[in-house]
């Protein structure tokens, strides 16, 4: 089993990541920016190590900082976490070059799904269902051609695109050419990469994804599905597991599909199929090779600790779960709960002056803030992630919202008021799953729309 375990990453994952070595008895190395000498889990760790200036780009995407920070300390492995060097293939391969165990999956399979049109031509042979688009490269040279087989509207996407950036839909032929040259700007930008691939926009679908974890030799699981639909920008704001009102033959040939398609890779550690999910049908859109923001719904319903299943596997452990052993009990929900205005949805950085975590049955909170803590501005604005478990959906709606109205947090402007007095009084998310538009086109609208009648 895995020794000392450098984590690679900050704020609620890296406390997470922590929090699941010590349980292990494993020894843990922290890093942290110049920026972020206050963070939660720098006190937990065994040894913390300084990596450089406040800039993610100087301090966490900085490769040489953190292999050295790995050999100072003797660590035997690397966690990434989310985000950052999660899912740079190339990252991967110089831990494991440099003589350390990389805490995911092998580099080919990050590098074959980092780039999301081999990733749709690996699945398509695996038998996953895809979105009705095209299997490679779009230049404005083959943009019409293709777009006819496609059909209006369609999605122009980046490749190596990722955070919801980079996309651009095209309701008519006389923009495509125009759109096409655009998201590659965009996406050259963005991810350095300037390829660009289209598929059809579906109009009203639901984010639908599936947990697995796989030994790397071909043995793998489900943890079943969650569904992640309350997105702005293409972000998601709310997650539940599982995911409501799913056909049961629809969800049961999509878990097995995700399954037999990691046996076939020999898929190693934790990841996720996004699907989107219209009219009763899946279709795949990317994989992620890394824990997700939202894994901690998974574990309330099925009570496995995904961080402590990738921890084992790493270590050369296996996977002991079969999948007769996961069971789904009841219903979770997860609200990211963000610093940031929650009109303008303007990051909100800043010094913490009162903080008290909300708790009861079914209440988990993840996070790494504190009184008096202060928020750097150079990183992603999540803070927190709330996350409630019951009996049933409606139980876990209404341990929620008791939650988010004990929470105390001043000093700086969150998102809470989104989720407690908009998302979670809802009458409509309330009583089923709602289309990934549903956010942004209908609840914040009419937010607006409201502001303006009483200007
Ligand atoms: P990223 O890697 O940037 O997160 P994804 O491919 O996972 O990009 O898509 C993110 C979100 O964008 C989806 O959850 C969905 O809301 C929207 N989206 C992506 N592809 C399509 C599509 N073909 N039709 C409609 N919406 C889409």
């Amino acid at each position: 089993m895995l020794q000392k375990v450098l984590i690679a990453n900050r704020g609620e994952i890296a406390l997470r990541i922590t929090r699941a070595c010590k349980t292990l008895g494993i020894k843990t190395v922290g890093i942290y920016s110049d920026a972020d000498k206050d963070l939660m889990h720098l006190r937990f760790v065994d040894e913390a190590v300084c990596i450089g200036p406040g800039a993610s780009s100087d301090s966490y995407l900085n490769i040489p900082a953190i292999i050295t920070a790995a050999e100072i300390t003797g660590a035997d492995a690397i966690h990434p976490g989310y985000g950052f060097l999660s899912e740079n293939a190339e990252f991967a391969e110089i831990v494991e070059s440099s003589g350390f165990t990389f805490i995911g999956p092998r580099p080919e399979h990050i590098r074959l799904m980092g780039n999301k049109v081999s990733a749709i031509v690996a699945m398509k042979k695996a038998g996953v269902p895809t979105v009705p688009g095209c299997d490679h490269a779009v230049t404005i040279h083959n943009a019409l051609a293709e777009a006819k087989e496609i059909g209006f509207p369609l999605i122009v996407k980046a490749a190596s695109g990722g955070g919801g950036r980079g996309m651009r839909i095209v309701e008519r032929v006389d923009t495509l050419l125009e759109s096409v040259q655009a998201a590659q700007r965009d996406a050259e930008m963005w991810f350095g990469d300037d390829t660009v691939y289209m598929e059809r926009f579906l109009q009203k679908p639901r984010h639908v994804e599936v947990q697995v974890l796989g030994d790397g030799n071909g043995h793998a699981i489900h943890l079943y599905d969650r569904d992640c639909s309350l997105q702005r920008r293409h972000q998601k704001v709310l997650e539940e597991a599982p995911a409501p009102n799913l056909p049961e033959q629809a969800r049961a040939d999509i878990l097995e599909a995700c399954v037999h398609a990691c046996q076939l890779m020999q898929y190693r550690g934790a990841g996720t199929f996004e699907f989107l999910f219209e009219d009763g049908e899946f279709f795949f859109i990317e994989m992620n090779t890394r824990v997700q923001v939202e894994h901690p719904v998974t574990e309330m319903v099925t009570g496995v600790d995904i961080i402590e299943q990738q921890l084992r596997i790493a270590g050369g452990l296996g996977l002991e779960l079969q999948q007769e052993d996961i069971k789904v009990q009841g219903h979770a929900i997860e609200c990211r709960i963000n610093a940031e205005d929650p009109t303008t949805f303007l990051p909100s950085p800043g010094k913490i002056e009162s903080f008290y975590a909300p708790g009861g049955a079914g209440i988990r909170l993840d996070s790494h803030i504190y009184p008096e803590y202060s928020i750097p501005p150079y990183y992603d604005s999540m803070i927190a992630k709330l996350i409630s478990h019951g009996k049933d959906r409606e139980t876990s709606i209404a341990r929620m919202r008791q939650a988010l109205d004990e929470m105390i947090l001043t000093g700086i402007k969150t998102n809470i008021p989104l989720h407690k007095d908009l998302i979670l009084q809802d009458k409509s998310f309330c009583s089923q799953a709602m289309d990934i538009h549903y956010l942004e086109k209908h609840l914040l609208k009419q937010v607006e729309e409201k502001k303006a009648e009483t200007a």
